[in-house]
């Protein structure tokens, strides 16, 4: 008697073909196997169920770039310098015009590949002194230099010439490190880190040696830079007060200001031990190089020079899509050649090209550069402020006041209607605000026709000419 036992609930049982040899040929055998718990099929929906949703969060994750609503004509001025932090950003527009602001939110945002070329602007709220202002470092240190020439003698090449200005560049270097060791980041070094942990941040150029920057978590970069990517987010294109090398055999390390004493440069402690073990061994000197610190001076390269080349070389490549010029007037002409660069490469990607500094720039920048869409004067530290404070009432976009000041429009729009005549008074005092006369008045700086529109006009008129000829 033979009993079938009944596979149990909790199993799967498929019956397999199998092939077995008994030496006088293959015979076909049928097996059961037990599955536990569910079918292959249900098995196999549901792994391609969980792949779905992995793939969905993938997809899903970065956010979508919103289409932009408007964009400034080229070389459009925004005046934030009476910006109120009390009050929120829409709700003084009768002095910081509410288009630009939403471009500068819009760029800030939503660009996904942001450069960034900063300058001493951005650190002045720190307490690090801009070195070429009329209260800046310099200033100071003009008494501290002999009659006649300025404090920008102390970061000139030939610093070294003599022992007197050797001793005044050591004692400004110990003053630099000092202050820079006691400042904090400021707000708008922290607005870049943050976009940097975004994901967001293609890179940072600064031509701060300060190091607020790299202090930040996801701002760091590398002394000496990388020869390969991938690349720090941030390259310092003047060096970092930070660091020291040998002039001669290129040893690196973190600066000890306390070798920066006194009228002559310090030996370095590499070419020292190499200098006593070739003396030892009988060979002949080659001399000890000196150590200086890891900045650049004027009328000088900067060591890592072919390195930041090849960095801002892939960066063009990357097409950026912002560009943010902020605390600097461009006034070193490599740094404005990469400005150039950038700000040509972002604006064929449509994108945004924002200037940020207490002053605006000056024509012949502005010439230069070619596309600046907006150039917002005032202080720095406030545009991440502006770009938050956009942000919570398009979220959120009727604050207490501005529903306060609806209702008493809607209200007087009613007494109107009652009244069966529209009162022109009231319907001026609403067009006011949101007219496009306002843009007229807007500042910009003009541009000349250029030479490239004149050349199509005459191109154009020769044609005519030729082909009234024909005729
Ligand atoms: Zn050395």
């Amino acid at each position: 008697m033979s009993m079938i036992t009944p596979p149990s609930s909790q199993t799967y049982v498929e019956v397999k073909d199998e092939k077995q040899d008994y030496g006088d040929g293959i015979e076909l055998l049928k097996r059961e196997v037990a599955y536990p718990l569910t079918p292959p099929n249900e098995r196999v929906l549901q792994e391609e169920m969980d792949q779905k949703k992995k793939l969905e969060k993938v997809v899903t994750k970065p956010k979508r770039k919103p289409r932009m609503k408007y964009r400034p004509e080229n070389g459009t001025i925004l005046n934030i310098s009476s910006y109120d932090e009390d009050i929120p950003i829409l709700d003084q527009d009768d002095l910081i015009d509410n288009e630009d602001v939403s471009f500068l939110h819009y760029a800030l945002k939503y660009s996904r590949k942001i450069t960034c070329v900063t300058g001493a602007g951005i650190s002045v709220a720190s307490g690090i002194p801009d070195f070429r202002s009329s209260n800046g470092l310099f200033q100071g240190l003009k008494s501290a230099t002999s009659s006649g020439s300025t404090g920008k003698a102390l970061f000139d090449s030939n610093v070294y010439r003599d022992y007197e200005s050797t001793a005044k560049f050591h004692a400004m270097i110990r003053q630099l490190y000092e202050l820079t060791n006691e400042s904090e980041p400021t707000d708008f070094h922290k607005m870049l880190n943050d976009i940097s942990k975004d994901g967001r941040l293609l890179r940072l150029y600064t031509q701060n040696i300060d190091c607020l920057e790299t202090d930040l978590s996801d701002l760091q970069t590398t002394v000496p830079i990388k020869s390969n990517p991938p690349y720090p987010p941030t390259i310092q294109l003047h060096g970092t007060i930070k660091y020291m090398y040998c002039s001669k055999c290129r040893w690196n390390s973190t600066l000890q200001p306390e070798l920066f004493e006194g009228n002559e440069a310090p030996a370095c402690p590499e070419c020292t031990e190499l200098d006593e073990i070739r003396i030892l061994s009988g060979k002949r000197s080659q001399g000890i190089g000196c150590l200086r610190p890891r900045i650049v001076l004027y009328n000088e390269f900067h060591p890592d020079g072919e390195h930041i080349g090849q960095v801002s070389t892939l960066d063009l490549k990357s097409k950026p899509d912002c560009l943010i010029i902020a605390g600097t007037s461009l006034k070193i002409p490599g740094v404005r050649k990469l400005v150039r660069e950038l700000a040509r490469s972002v604006h064929a990607a449509r994108g945004c090209v924002i200037w940020v500094n207490v002053d605006e720039p000056t024509v012949s920048v502005v010439d230069f550069v070619e596309h600046i869409d907006l150039i917002v004067t005032g202080d720095c530290q406030n545009i991440p402020k502006i770009v938050d404070s956009y942000d919570q009432q398009i979220n959120q976009p009727k604050s207490k006041k501005r529903v306060k000041k609806e209702v008493k429009q809607d209200q007087e729009q009613e007494f109107v209607k009652d009244e069966t005549k529209q009162s022109p008074k009231i319907k001026q005092t609403k067009s006011i605000k949101s007219s496009p006369s306002t843009k007229t008045t807007k500042k910009q700086i003009s541009k000349p026709k250029s030479k490239k529109d004149t050349k199509i006009q005459s191109r154009l008129e020769q044609l005519v000419t030729k082909i009234n000829e024909a005729k």
